[in-house]
């Protein structure tokens, strides 16, 4: 009997001997009692921790796949691209993804390799880039913080006849919305510290694949370079990561219902959202049908019709009373911030990223409107 992703994510770790806790055990311990021949599972905590094993469970069992965990979204990346990188010459980026992916392969040049980016839904420029030279393809979709919707299925088919492994970040959809292992990825990627754990109390970030050889060269990776998740925060995301099919309908039915209120206010001149933006619609639809998840963005206008100011946006987001004025997304409570205050952000200036939390709809589409006015 084979039961639902749904059910699989809650009892992943779960002991059922008699006697045992219903809740996993927190094993914070840097070593092992141990002589002669080291036992793998219990020989140094750098090496595995119980705590990783249960959260490596829940996320395979999401995408039918193995899993790495690390102690961000950045040590998983740091770590993929090293493992894929090996006899590459270029890793291609998507020029609009999370701006902190592509900086860190460029100053990491992994075995070499050059980061380049194109524009994914050009998939005329990709095939050019993944052919010119070896090279991995790292798809991001939808896009942080643009929120652009890329064919994975296309991507992969251009990456293959390329030769090209491909990785999707897939932070912000998560496994549950959006499956790139079935559409050609060989390596989904994510920070835990979203969606997954859900709380905004915790980093982590993870791998999941279903090339064994792979895996072992993450596991490889992350013993050597020490990127490890802390067993407190494996208990944490394990702990999120249970409710998170609940907390991503509500999420994503508050995110659309802001970005449809958006789409037709005065005082917005562009709303970004996989669920409302009309040119990517129908692939939307079909890479993430049961829905478009909690994070998006929109870009305010001036008193002309034109780009809005950064002081316009700066005083919408200061104005809110329910909305956090933060970054990050995926927790349960709803954020925003001026996305261009990050100094190495391309996004417009006037951009407003907003991650809608499980807060009841109505409160918090009262507090945009307000916020907009003020
Ligand atoms: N990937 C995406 C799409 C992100 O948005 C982020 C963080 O914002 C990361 C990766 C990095 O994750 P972390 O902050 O957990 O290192």
């Amino acid at each position: 009997m084979t039961f639902s992703v749904e059910s699989r994510i809650i009892h992943a770790g779960t002991e059922r001997a008699a006697g045992a806790p219903l809740a996993p055990p927190l094993l914070a311990t840097s070593t092992y009692v141990s002589q002669g021949e080291p036992d793998p599972a219990r020989g140094y905590g750098r090496i595995a921790n119980p705590g990783w094993a249960a959260v490596e469970e829940a996320l395979g069992a999401i995408e039918d796949a193995g899993a790495v965990t690390f102690g961000s979204g950045q040590a998983a990346s740091m770590a993929l691209m090293l493992a894929l990188a090996e006899g590459r010459e270029r890793i291609v980026f998507p020029v609009d993804g999370y701006y902190n992916t592509r900086a860190l392969a460029a100053r990491l040049r992994p075995h070499g390799a050059q980061a380049v980016s194109v524009d994914l839904l050009d998939v005329a420029s990709v095939e050019r880039a993944v052919s010119e030279r070896p090279s991995v393809l790292w798809a991001e979709t939808p896009t942080n913080p643009l929120l652009r919707v890329a064919d994975v299925k296309r991507l992969g088919a251009v990456a293959a006849a390329a030769g090209a492994p491909m990785v999707v970040d897939n932070t912000v959809a998560t496994g549950l919305l959006q499956r790139p292992l079935d559409l050609g990825a060989v390596a989904s990627v994510y920070s835990l510290t979203k969606s997954i754990s859900g709380h905004s109390d915790v980093f982590g970030g993870a791998v999941v694949s279903r090339d064994a050889t792979l895996l072992a060269a993450l596991r490889d990776w992350r013993t050597a370079g020490g990127g490890i998740p802390g067993p407190f925060e494996s208990w944490l995301v394990l702990r999120g990561l249970k409710t998170l099919p609940l907390r991503l309908e509500r999420q994503s039915a508050n995110a659309q219902a802001v970005a449809e209120f958006l789409v037709t206010h005065p005082r917005v001149r562009a709303v970004h959202y996989p669920g409302t933006t009309t040119a990517t619609l129908d692939v939307a639809r079909a890479q993430m049908p049961d829905g478009a998840g909690p994070l998006l963005s929109f870009e305010l206008a001036g008193p002309d019709g034109g780009a809005g100011s950064a002081a316009d946006a700066d005083a919408v987001v200061a104005a809110s009373r329910l909305i956090v004025p933060a970054t990050s997304f995926g927790g349960v409570e709803s954020i925003w911030e001026r996305r261009a205050r990050w100094a190495a952000e391309t996004a417009p200036p006037a951009l407003i990223r907003m991650s809608t939390g499980i807060e009841p709809a109505a409160d918090i589409l009262a507090d945009v409107e307000q916020a907009l006015r003020a």
